[in-house]
């Protein structure tokens, strides 16, 4: 593994952060509005700092591992991490599907509005009793010869009540065996058929909804990789969900630990100072770590070799460490914070409830971690 960038990188990096600060204006540095969110991704475009990573013959920019995660370590050091992109749905779900199973005529017709930010994608794969165990999705797009008839929902779905598009995995076959009876759809969300409404969260936020569908006409040129095999095509999109935006993560959790060790400092109690200290401590190991870590997938993917089941790793760390991190800034905040300490500490302890659920939960990081890394038995 080489952790030292070479002299184009360190080139690279000073020029994209100079045109960071340049162009992404201050007001939209760490805004949670979904349309702030959206004109972040519409400025990254105009470059072509979205799709970044995607082949050059799809409009990308073709960009190796290293680059990638400089372009996105420095979008977590301005606030504008990719992983509140609008954009991630299309460019690392949807699209790296599209790209292995499209036809030439999907390709053509959805890649490049994904890069221009014309079309905004959600997921539509859970449901009340497929999350972790998706393949027993209930949702049912039945076979009318030239067209198929979606009826059912979805849930948790992010960003649903903006997005133009919803990638949807349906039942067409019942007679099939798991896995197999699954297909990968393409969806115009603005029709009729479709209701989308707003989950309200504990942070008072709608960031997901509930989705239903009642008779809606998909027709069959909107079948990606094929009727049935809509697991391999979705394995791709959760593959690319696991495996992105973590170097960001690392620096926007730094900033975070550093805002975090200003409070403690102004602890006048010398007993709580130094058991706060003590677990800021742990806390700054724990973010380093996943920083490293990040460099070493990283390192692994640039030499052209298998990450295998490290994104597992990475993904469990990061949401657990990024709980406690909040979750003291919490319990500082309320002690020794004014009200802005309190109000953003209490609304990211909140937020990163989330975060050891979506993705795939702790529980089902550590069972991949145990039978594929450790080889324990099922
Ligand atoms: C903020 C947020 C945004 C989301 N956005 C989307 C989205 O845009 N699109 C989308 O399709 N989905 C989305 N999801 C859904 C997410 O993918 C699911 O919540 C997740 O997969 C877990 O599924 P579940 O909620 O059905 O819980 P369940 O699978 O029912 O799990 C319940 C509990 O049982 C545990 N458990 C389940 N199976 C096992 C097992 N085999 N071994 C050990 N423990 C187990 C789980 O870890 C969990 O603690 C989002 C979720 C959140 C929280």
């Amino acid at each position: 593994m080489t952790l030292t960038e070479t002299a184009e990188e360190r080139t690279f990096r000073r020029e994209l952060r100079t045109w960071l600060e340049a162009n992404i204006p201050e007001r939209l540095r760490g805004s949670e509005a979904f349309e702030d969110r959206r004109e972040v991704d519409r400025i990254l475009a105009r470059e072509g700092y979205i799709g970044y990573t995607w082949p050059t013959e799809y409009g990308g920019r073709g960009a190796d591992p290293v680059h990638a995660m400089i372009l996105d370590e420095e979008l977590g050091r301005l606030n504008v991490p990719q992983s509140r992109s609008p954009s991630r749905f299309g460019v690392s779900l949807v699209g790296p599907a599209l790209i292995r199973h499209g036809t030439p005529e999907q390709k053509a017709r959805f890649l490049p509005r994904i890069l221009a930010v014309e079309d905004i994608w959600c997921q539509g794969f859970s449901e009340p009793n497929a999350g972790s165990d998706l393949a027993n999705v209930q949702t049912t797009a039945e076979d009318r010869g030239d067209h198929l008839v979606l009826n059912g929902g979805k849930i948790w779905t992010t960003q649903a009540q903006y997005a133009d598009w919803i990638f949807v995995l349906a039942r067409t076959d019942p007679t099939a065996p798991r896995h197999k009876n699954l297909s990968y759809l393409l969806v115009p969300m603005r029709q009729e058929g479709i209701e989308v409404r707003p989950l309200v969260q504990l942070t008072r936020e709608s960031e997901f909804n509930q989705v239903f569908f009642r008779d809606v006409r998909v027709p069959k040129e909107n079948v990606l990789g094929g009727l049935g095999n809509g697991w391999a095509v979705a394995m791709t999109t959760l593959a690319s969900e696991r495996s992105y935006g973590q170097t960001s993560r690392y620096r926007v959790y730094q900033e975070q630990l550093r805002r975090l060790a200003a409070l403690v400092a102004r602890t006048p109690d010398p007993g709580l100072k130094a058991a706060w200290t003590a677990e800021l401590g742990q806390l700054y190991a724990d973010v380093e770590g996943i920083g490293d870590l990040g460099y070493k997938v990283v390192s692994i993917a640039q030499a052209g070799e298998d990450v295998g089941f490290l994104p597992s790793v990475t993904k469990l760390w990061w949401s657990e460490t990024h709980q406690r991190l909040a979750e003291l800034g919490y319990r500082v905040a309320s002690v020794v914070g004014d009200r802005a300490d309190q109000d953003y500490w209490t609304l990211l302890f909140l937020q990163t409830r989330a975060e050891t659920i979506y993705a795939g939960t702790s529980q089902i990081q550590r069972n991949i971690i145990a039978e594929r890394i450790l080889g324990l038995p099922r």
